[in-house]
């Protein structure tokens, strides 16, 4: 079905397929570098609410979980970091995004902060008679968060303002990608995979190192928030980690679970139970101050509980997949095909320096045809 009319075009287009945030912000970079974008996806932000569609489940805030030595993952979080800020300072209450003072705390003496967040606005490690009892380490810093909703209809808007078009349906391969094009469209430039997990199961991909990573969150709302707090106890995998993002809106998400291999879509009653307890426990001032009472633990009953939500992460063993493919070949015609996706936990952090990535391979393309 064709969203958006008139998907005939003599440029050679370029077809992204899925749609969330890294098919978003990949077809904006492509239009905005002058080329044509038809894109085809199961889901757009207006779609219901679904587990396969992380981008719409996600947290989300900038939270690196680049190591150190990753200099790449590094470039790619701290790019979308940058074009994050400066959206939110140009755009404000439209931008979808919020910046807010972090809190880390780390449960384990072994356990340190990434260099990463020595880069951020207003790092600072706390000392000794600072943290609170549980935490054996503790940095701050200044950060971003977003609300996936609002960002993303933005970037919908967007999208089609640059003149993208847009299809709606589910491919079973890649090539089946090029029956959303008129018989006059000549052959497209590249196709651009982001369909996170779908690529476990595209006919020309069938990556079998895809896997979901299962997140349950409570979203409450408590507009008095007005600051990210993360605990950590053990290793990022494995762990457990518990964690306060608050939204521009007055929205709180708290969670969270990675539960590796679960395709659970409904959510678990006993974890949101959990979620809620941990939540409190890290950040008692969630529960409204009419429900506090002076030197008591706050009830977690008296969340404002607006909805629970589970998203599958697009996962991959061996991390994220940047890169050209092979080719489709399609009756002796050759189309270059480019990977982004498997960004499991980070993809919106990652999300516009992965894009500008995508268009660095798409020029590229070029030089090798010249
Ligand atoms: C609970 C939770 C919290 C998170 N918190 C954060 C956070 O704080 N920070 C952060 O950076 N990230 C966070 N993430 C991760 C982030 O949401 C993902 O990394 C990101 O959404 C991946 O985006 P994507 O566009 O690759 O995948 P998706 O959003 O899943 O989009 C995939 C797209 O491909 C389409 N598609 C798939 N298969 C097909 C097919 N066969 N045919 C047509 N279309 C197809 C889908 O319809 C969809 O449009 C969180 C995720 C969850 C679940």
């Amino acid at each position: 079905m064709a969203l958006i009319p008139g998907s005939t075009t003599n440029q050679s287009p370029i077809i992204v397929c899925g749609l969330g945030i890294i098919g978003l912000t990949t077809s904006i970079r492509l239009l905005e570098a002058g080329y044509q974008v038809i894109a085809i996806t199961a889901q757009t932000p207006d779609s219901p609410l679904t587990p396969y569609y992380a981008s719409s489940a996600a947290g989300a805030h900038h939270l690196s979980f680049a190591a150190d030595n990753d200099h790449i993952q590094r470039s790619l979080d701290r790019r979308t970091f940058d074009v994050m800020w400066k959206e939110e300072e140009e755009e404000g209450d439209a931008s979808g995004l919020m910046r807010v003072p972090q809190h880390e705390f780390y449960g384990n003496t072994d356990e340190k902060h990434l260099q990463f967040f020595e880069t951020l606005p207003d790092f600072k490690v706390y000392e000794e008679h600072e943290r609170p009892p549980f935490a054996k380490h503790a940095v701050s810093f200044t950060t971003l968060t977003m609300e996936p909703l609002i960002y993303l209809e933005k970037l919908m808007h967007r999208f089609k303002e640059l003149g993208g078009f847009l299809h709606l349906g589910t491919l079973t391969s890649l090539s089946d990608a090029l029956n959303y094009l008129s018989p006059d469209t000549p052959d497209p430039r590249a196709i651009v995979n982001c369909t996170g997990l779908g690529s476990l199961k595209l006919k020309e991909v069938l990556d079998t190192n895809v896997h979901p990573i299962r997140g349950q969150v409570v979203v409450i709302r408590a507009p008095w928030i007005k600051e990210g707090r993360t605990k950590q106890i053990g290793k990022i995998d494995g762990g457990q980690r518990t964690y306060i993002i608050p939204r521009r809106s007055g929205e709180v998400v708290i969670g969270g679970t990675r539960e590796v291999d679960d395709w659970e879509e409904e959510p678990r009653p006993q974890t949101t139970v959990d979620i809620k307890q941990r939540a409190v426990e890290l950040y008692p001032e969630l529960v409204p101050e009419s429900k506090r009472v002076a030197g008591q633990q706050p009830d977690p009953k008296d969340l404002i509980v607006v909805r629970v939500a589970v998203g599958l992460r697009p996962a991959r063993k061996g991390g994220l997949r940047l890169e050209r493919g092979d080719d489709l070949i399609v009756s002796e015609r050759k189309i270059p095909v480019l990977h982004n996706y498997g960004h499991s936990g980070a993809g919106w952090q990652s999300s516009w320096g992965c894009a500008e990535k995508i268009i660095g391979l798409v020029k590229d393309l070029e030089v090798v045809k010249d």
